[in-house]
């Protein structure tokens, strides 16, 4: 029986980062730095007024594309923020970010069509493209080019299957951020050759240097861009589930058309949650982004120092993509070893396509005094190696 099960499933290995945390478990006091979660909880004040929602009854279903005053309120902060006023058509509330990914991927794609990811990139796009029957065509990034696209090579990749590119900017894992020309370029490819862009948005409030800019608001994009946002990271609300994308209206319907059927709807305590994050003084998210700030330069700054390894400043994100190949070439080994002789736990570079190779990442979400010690651990295994 077992070949019965579906070819794109069987294809798609299991989740490394995963694998990762479950071999970790069999060591003592390890340091992980390897699960993409931010280590705050959520605050009291939203848990509190999701508590109190759900003593009041918002424990049914909810409307399809999510409740009204919670895409009320998103218009407003997405106006606030970016200076973009949308219509509710144009926004849906999905179950988080991955549930915006899974809709717009499967509203758009039959089998066979091409997306176009740059790499290295957040490992789930790989799996939900195959899921929906498509096909990932990747564009390499390199640690030289600080692990921005050169524009020249994505348009080499598109075929007369391309249907979507997807981009990620801050990027998970590498912390890069597209730079404006490169964006205007992205867009202008898109356009000539019809292309939906996917783009990802996620890690939006963690940008460390200037402020968030998104391929939507270059020209000609807005009826071809699906934006996809959540608030897991910056709002540090993962378990809750709740994601949103908006885009041209009649894609949105087919997303929710697909979301209603997948999921019948977001969450609604989760829903709640979240309407109570974006009404309540954003103090307390900033200074979730400007620790993450710290903690990474902080990390920055100690790999620097260490002989053997190569690294960039993280721009954006709460990740570190150090390449560490001088003190082993196979980075998976490197990450291996890290855990069994100073248990810290990395993700190998690879995870997140062939182009992550020799590189590992490291997320910084745990406090300062931790990944000072996690640093001192890392130390003491490179110069242990060389
Ligand atoms: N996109 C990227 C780049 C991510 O790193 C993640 C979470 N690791 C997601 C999307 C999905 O986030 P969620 O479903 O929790 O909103």
């Amino acid at each position: 029986m077992r070949e019965k099960i579906s070819k794109s499933v069987r294809e798609v290995g299991k989740s490394i980062i995963r694998e990762m945390s479950i071999r970790a478990s069999a060591y003592d006091n390890v340091i992980s730095l390897g699960i993409g979660e931010p280590d705050f909880d959520t605050p009291e004040e939203v848990c509190n007024a999701a508590l109190q929602d759900a003593l009041k009854g918002f424990t049914h279903y909810t409307p399809s594309r999510g409740y009204e005053d919670l895409i009320a309120a998103l218009l407003d902060y997405i106006e606030a923020s970016r200076g973009l006023r949308l219509n509710p058509e144009q926004l849906t509330i999905t179950h988080g970010g991955m549930g915006a990914l899974t809709a717009v991927l499967k509203a758009i794609l039959d089998p066979g069509d091409e997306v176009i990811l740059l790499e290295p990139h957040f490992p789930a796009y790989r799996a939900q493209v195959a899921f929906c029957g498509g096909r990932t065509v990747p564009v390499p990034t390199s640690f030289e080019d600080g692990f921005v696209v050169d524009p020249p090579r994505v348009e080499k990749a598109i075929t007369s299957h391309t249907k979507a590119l997807l981009i990620n900017s801050p990027n998970n894992p590498t912390g890069s951020v597209i730079p404006t020309n490169v964006l205007d370029e992205l867009a202008r490819l898109a356009v000539e050759n019809d292309l939906f862009v996917i783009s990802d948005e996620v890690y939006d409030r963690l940008v460390f240097d200037g402020t968030h800019e998104s391929i939507y608001t270059r020209p000609g994009m807005r009826e071809r861009t699906v934006v996809i946002n959540s608030f897991s990271k910056a709002f540090s609300m993962t378990g809750w589930r709740i994601g949103y994308c908006y885009g041209p209206e009649w894609l949105i319907d087919e997303v929710v058309k697909v979301a209603t059927f997948f999921n019948s709807c977001p969450n609604s305590v989760g829903q709640r949650a979240a309407l109570s994050a974006l009404r309540m003084k954003q103090t307390v998210f900033d200074e979730m982004a400007a620790e993450y700030e710290a903690r990474c330069q902080l990390v920055y700054e100690r790999l620097e120092a260490m002989p053997g390894i190569k690294v960039h400043p993280s721009q954006g994100s709460f990740y570190l993509f150090p390449n560490v190949e001088e003190i082993m070439e196979d980075a998976t080994r490197f990450a291996l070893e890290l855990l069994d002789r100073e248990q810290v736990v990395v993700i190998p570079g690879e995870a997140f396509g062939s182009s992550g190779k020799g590189c590992v990442r490291i997320s910084c979400t745990v406090n300062q005094a931790q990944l000072s010690e996690a640093m001192d651990r890392f130390e003491r295994f490179v110069r242990s190696c060389s």
